[in-house]
């Protein structure tokens, strides 16, 4: 019998949602297109009085990296503050064009304080390479994060849950939804999905070699950037239970974005 999930619409066309489809990430050397100062152009949020950011050379509000960054970034930070009291919590997510998608059991502290509709602030960074200086001053990190600042929103609607949840699944591995065993109803109900609009964010981008002094330049110190990748190991198997074959989207995932598909 077909499954009401699988049969569901995609109005908002998630079957394009991306994950991580470009990991590993590109080596800290390599310069990412346009990000030296940040663009003025309809695509871009703006900066606000929380968002601005202090160093401008550095900043980006452009819509398509802030997204590029957290649709690549496996995981975020979420921070929020409670009595006072600062907490900070690693947690699975999934975007949908201007919205982030997060999930847990409504027990949490997340859960509760997302679902009361109160103010987060999500940070997700990609660790792109070691900067050596010649100078232990001057020592730094190529790397783009993106910070998003706003309020959680209970997702009731059932078909938007399936939305948010699927586009949690396939940020972990494109294809994977389609794949895996739709959530039962009793797996929905213990699963409560939140959506934080992507409305005031920022990005931050570091690039390049080491800014030593001139005066360091004639040092017998070794100086450059140490590209930092994310890889795959190999695949292993869980034995309890039917094995299936390594399906060829997990199989182009552990390869890498450079290596053709198997065929
Ligand atoms: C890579 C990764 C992805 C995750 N993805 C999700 C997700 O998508 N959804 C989700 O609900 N949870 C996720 N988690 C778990 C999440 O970080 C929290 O642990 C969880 O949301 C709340 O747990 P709790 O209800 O047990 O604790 P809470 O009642 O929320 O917290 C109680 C206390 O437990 C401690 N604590 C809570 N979480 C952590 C932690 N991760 N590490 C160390 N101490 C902690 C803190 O001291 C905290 O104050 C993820 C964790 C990791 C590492």
């Amino acid at each position: 019998m077909p499954n009401e999930y699988t049969a569901l619409p995609d109005p908002a066309g998630l079957g394009t949602v991306r994950g991580m489809p470009r990991r590993p990430v590109s080596p800290g050397s390599e310069p990412v297109a346009g990000l030296t100062a940040p663009p003025v152009t309809d695509g871009s949020f703006p900066a606000t009085a929380r968002t601005r950011v202090r160093r401008a050379d550095r900043a980006s509000y452009d819509r398509a990296l802030v997204h590029a960054i957290l649709d690549e970034a496996p995981l975020c930070h979420v921070a929020f503050v409670i009595d006072g009291t600062p907490f900070v919590v690693p947690m699975l997510h999934g975007r949908v064009e201007d919205t982030l998608y997060l999930h847990g059991l409504p027990a949490s502290r997340i859960m509760r304080h997302l679902r009361a509709g109160a103010e987060v602030c999500v940070e997700a960074t990609l660790v792109d390479g070691w900067v050596m200086a010649r100078s232990s001053f001057h020592h730094s990190v190529n790397y783009r994060s993106a910070v998003v600042l706003g309020p959680g929103r209970l997702v009731r609607s059932r078909r938007e849950k399936l939305d948010g949840l699927r586009a949690i699944v396939e940020h972990l591995a494109p294809g994977r939804w389609a794949d895996a065993r739709p959530p039962s109803e009793p797996e929905l109900r213990q699963t409560q999905v939140v959506a934080i609009p992507i409305r005031e964010a920022s990005a931050k981008v570091r690039t390049g070699p080491p800014a030593d002094d001139p005066g360091d330049l004639a040092l017998p110190v070794w100086a450059g950037v140490i590209p930092v990748h994310a890889t795959f190991g190999a695949p292993a198997a869980d034995a309890s239970g039917e094995r299936a074959p390594l399906p060829a989207y997990l199989a182009a995932l552990i390869a890498g974005p450079s290596a053709d598909p198997p065929r």
